[in-house]
């Protein structure tokens, strides 16, 4: 029997839908409009489509948006002045800083993220909130993480007492799912390239979840029958062919869910980001 296929469309609907409801109640009860603002430094073609994509689910929902675009020789300073200027402004609620920046300012990507005050920090990189997840206090949660475990949840996956094997150990995806998964009572192993015998590891997850970055990684072998596989990997092998991390066609067959690449987690990332931005305003009420 061929596994049940998590459509990342029908799930990132929801998110919307739920964003949407939470923005239109936060403008009744408070008058209050949450807002995002997304900071680009210099021309990248692949950031410039992603902040249009923001900016468009923004308008879409209700959700004030401003994109704020800077020059290629943008210095540090600038750069921190302008993260400044929105930390003290009332109508932006979440602020997001495109990756990756320019050379000249790359290797200062830690102080500038942390100049976001953490409360308007909708990416949740900031080591506050990261200490926040945690510790299992509320915060903001890197939206691609939080989107797969919204997913599993609204899809009826068990995770309470499951054992979950995550292959990938980066700040943006395999550490925050780690938490993620554990706060919801999960058994969690994580797995990296220095991992000996990975099949023997991964065949015992009932969750696996691959982010690595490496086309067609997870083979058939390594996947336990019935378990569910979410696939965070996107990996462009032609100018318009893109695949997961997992060799979905194989995998499909024993598996008992599974994410597609294109139409999977994908879909998730920036309909949590508009969930994110209105938690950050509702955070922010609250304070
Ligand atoms: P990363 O390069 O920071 O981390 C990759 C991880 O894979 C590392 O922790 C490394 O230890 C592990 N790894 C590498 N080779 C391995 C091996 N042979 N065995 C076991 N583990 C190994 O990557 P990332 O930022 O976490 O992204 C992972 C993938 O997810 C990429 O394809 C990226 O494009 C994708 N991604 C997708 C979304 C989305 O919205 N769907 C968001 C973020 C990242």
């Amino acid at each position: 029997m061929t596994a049940r296929i998590l459509e990342g469309k029908v799930f990132a609907q929801q998110f919307r839908e739920d964003a949407k409801k939470k923005a239109e109640a936060l403008k009744e009860k408070y008058g209050v409009q949450p807002g995002l603002a997304v900071i680009i430094v210099g021309e990248n073609p692949a950031s410039q489509v992603y902040v249009r994509n923001k900016h468009k689910s923004c308008e879409a929902l209700g959700i004030y948006s401003e994109v704020i675009e800077m020059p290629e020789s943008t210095t540090k300073e600038e750069l921190l002045a302008r993260i400044d200027a929105l930390n003290a402004n009332d109508k932006i609620h979440g602020i997001l800083v495109q990756l990756p920046l320019p050379k000249q300012i790359a290797s200062h990507e830690s102080e500038i993220l942390e100049r976001i005050r953490p409360e308007k920090d909708v990416d949740g990189f900031h080591p506050v909130n990261v200490g926040r997840l945690v510790t299992g206090q509320p915060g903001l949660v890197p939206c691609t993480p939080f989107g797969c475990l919204r997913m599993l949840e609204l899809a009826g996956i068990p995770i309470d007492g499951k054992r979950a094997v995550i292959i990938g150990r980066s700040n943006i995806v395999g550490k925050p799912m780690l938490h993620l998964l554990l706060s919801r009572n999960a058994t969690v192993t994580i797995c990296h390239s220095h991992t000996q015998d990975l099949p023997s590891v991964t065949r015992e997850a009932d969750i696996l979840v691959a982010a690595v970055g490496r086309p067609h990684f997870v083979t058939a072998d390594m996947v336990k029958p019935g378990a569910t596989v979410i696939d965070v990997g996107i990996n462009r092998i032609a100018p318009k062919k893109l695949v997961g991390d997992v060799d979905f066609e194989a995998v499909k067959e024993v598996a008992g869910a599974i994410t597609p690449v294109p139409g999977g987690v994908g879909l998730l990332t920036v309909a949590m980001l508009m969930e994110n931005v209105v938690r950050a305003a509702e955070m922010q009420l609250q304070a």
